[in-house]
């Protein structure tokens, strides 16, 4: 009896779908950082099994981890390719995603290497200003072909700087340098959005949509104060110990809360270590069916501490629910003061996990 997480890829797999229905061209998922926390070993294949033929992670290794998971579909890294990693990624079929020409100079080393044409993606900064091919570098590309050598350009990818803020005059600017930046590849196919980025119009529309947060059920943030996407996962913890507290006692670690009435105090084993973040300290609200309770106290390294004063009727055994269709990712997030990305991402190792919809 421990802490659950359940992760639904049946609701993995709707999002897929929603997104892939709504964009134009071909839509990717992105499995990066073990599929955003939630098991990319898992989440690949039902991607695959639901039409979906190309993925992207972060890493080579990440690559390498569902290589023989996904035959048949392209498999790409966005942070490119290090030194020492071409002969590994021709050998499993992976794309690296260059943004630089000195990540070029290495893949071409390879096809040159191997006698055959390699596949490759590049990346152009149009503002982001963190990987891509910059003004000067594609200037050095336009006035020497042989930078391309033996290379075939699968896709010609950018990425927005500001797409959850469909406002944002930064989006235009983008969309601009990325179609200016296309006249010097006549007749590539193109990669543009991210989750964000695919809800903003058409202008962002490309031959191959690239989302994440999305497909996890993270707001996409473009229909204001609705999350168009179907929540995915749910995690929940058993009560360890319930402490009945005195009007004037504090709990837990610096005495950070005191309780102003004769108080119940439950004890869950989740904490900071298992990525419930210590920012959540006197912040959080964790659920028992409809009724949320308020975390009360600092969060510590594999405890939590909850008032269930308003709740008399629970017994330890009865399980919080932390995370679930109340009380998603985002709202977690804002509680501890960041993205819902980073809450997935930090999900612990910890805890057990289920999923539904293999
Ligand atoms: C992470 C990432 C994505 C996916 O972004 P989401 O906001 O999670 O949809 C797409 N493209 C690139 C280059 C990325 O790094």
């Amino acid at each position: 009896m421990t802490a659950l997480l359940e992760i639904d890829l049946d609701a993995i797999a709707a999002n897929w779908r929603a997104l892939d229905a709504m964009h134009a061209g071909h839509t990717a998922g992105v499995v990066k950082a073990d599929a955003y926390g939630l098991g990319a070993t898992h989440v690949a294949p039902k991607l695959l099994s639901i039409g979906c033929r190309h993925f992207f992670t972060a890493h080579l290794s990440e690559a390498l981890s569902i290589r023989v998971l996904v035959p048949g579909a392209m498999l790409a890294v966005l942070n490119g390719i290090l030194p020492g990693e071409a002969a590994e990624f021709s050998a499993r079929g992976i794309v690296p995603v260059c943004g630089a020409l000195h990540e070029l100079a290495l893949w071409r080393a390879e096809a040159q290497r191997r006698g055959e044409a390699l596949p490759v993606i590049l990346h152009v900064d149009t503002g982001l200003a963190r990987l891509g091919l910059s003004a000067l570098e594609l200037a050095r590309l336009r006035n020497d072909s042989g930078l391309l050598d033996g290379l075939r350009v699968e896709y010609v990818m950018t990425h927005l700087a500001c797409a959850d803020s469909p406002d944002d005059p930064m989006n235009a600017r983008q969309a601009a340098a990325f179609a200016a930046a296309m006249r010097q590849f006549p007749g590539a196919k193109t990669s543009f959005a991210n989750s964000s980025g695919m809800f903003l119009g058409p202008v962002f529309g490309s031959d191959l949509a690239r989302p994440g947060a999305a497909l996890y059920g993270i707001d996409p943030g473009t229909e204001r104060g609705r999350n168009p996407m179907r929540p995915v996962l749910r995690l929940s913890a058993p009560i360890l110990q319930i402490h009945e507290v005195a009007p004037g006692e504090s709990v837990g670690y610096g005495g950070d809360w005191t309780a102003q009435r004769p108080s119940r105090i439950a004890t869950i084993g989740v904490g900071y270590a298992d990525g419930f973040h210590r920012s959540l300290g006197n912040r959080a609200t964790a659920y028992f069916d409809a009724t949320p309770v308020p975390l009360v106290g600092r969060v510590s390294m594999d405890l939590t501490t909850f008032d269930i004063t308003g709740l008399p009727g629970l017994q330890p055994g009865d399980r919080l629910t932390l995370i679930g269709d109340r009380h998603g990712p985002d709202e977690l997030a804002r509680e501890a003061g960041t993205n819902g990305y980073e809450i997935l991402t930090s999900l612990g190792r910890r805890y057990q996990r289920r999923y539904g919809g293999a």
